[in-house]
């Protein structure tokens, strides 16, 4: 049930990626003492990856309530009798949690200190994983920030969600982004056609394409090159955004250009 496992060395700790559903990424944090699942969407996969890895699952993180992200939890906690961490603001909605947290929780797991962010706007109670690393810093933000995209607005407004995505901007450039779809390239295919025709834009295309073409995933991404591309992360740019609300006759404030390109999204 394993049909790939991909790692990443964080120093302190490894991420180990695997695909779930149809586009679906779990990721399972590692270190000598822990093994934190978050999101599974489905168990069987997670379950396939704790054999390969010969260790047990000790916690899930789940970053929002939605089944894709939640699915696994009963089955899991069942399985290792892991403990279940998720937002307290939907810890009705949360199947099996056992602890809920919010923003300026200190969440510390075997050795790790994980910063927890409330980011509402794809749903209300939608929380990020942030953990500071000897190598490369970690952002787990389920369906906040996706490659070249954002999650749709299902429980939240459209300045909710801007104050989300601008709280997640403002961390290090190059910060891992552990998103839970594989979206960027459709999501590059809007941008290129309506949003941007950057240089950058392109690059980013043509290594996606490389990237799939060998059946490789485009996540994680960094922040600093989604601040570059990620059109609904371009208002946060003053000459984007005059031009784009000139071309479309609206007002020039960042959330009335997000709006305007997530409603486009929505409609591409
Ligand atoms: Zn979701």
């Amino acid at each position: 049930m394993l049909a790939a496992m991909w790692t990443y060395e964080h120093g302190n700790f490894a991420v180990h990626q695997v695909p779930a559903l149809s586009d679906n990424f779990i990721y399972l944090i590692a270190t000598d003492d822990v093994l934190a699942c978050v999101d599974p969407a489905e168990a069987l996969p997670v379950v396939a990856a704790c054999e390969k890895l010969g260790r047990p699952l000790t916690h899930i993180l789940n970053t929002h309530h939605h089944w894709d992200h939640t699915g696994g939890n009963d089955e899991l906690k069942a399985h290792f009798g892991c403990s279940i961490i998720g937002a307290a603001h939907d810890a009705k909605r949360i199947p099996s949690i056992d602890q809920g947290v919010a923003e300026g929780d200190a969440l510390q797991l075997g050795g790790l200190d994980i910063a927890v962010l409330n980011i509402p706007g794809h749903t209300s109670g939608h929380i990020a994983f942030v953990i500071h690393a000897d190598k490369q810093d970690a952002l787990f933000c389920g369906d906040t920030i996706f490659g070249a995209g954002c999650g749709r607005l299902f429980e939240g407004t459209p300045a909710q969600m801007w104050a989300s995505l601008q709280k997640l901007m403002a961390l290090d450039d190059s910060t891992s982004v552990f998103c839970a779809h594989e979206y960027t390239l459709n999501n590059l295919d809007f941008c290129l056609t309506k949003i941007s025709q950057s240089d950058a834009v392109k690059t980013y295309i043509a290594w996606c394409k490389d990237m799939l073409g060998k059946g490789l995933p485009t996540i994680p991404g960094t922040i600093g090159r989604e601040k570059a591309c990620n059109p609904m992360l371009l208002p946060a740019q003053a000459d984007f955004r005059k031009a784009y609300a000139n071309l479309h006759a609206i007002s020039d404030d960042p959330v009335s250009v997000f709006t305007h390109i997530r409603e486009a999204r929505n409609h591409w």
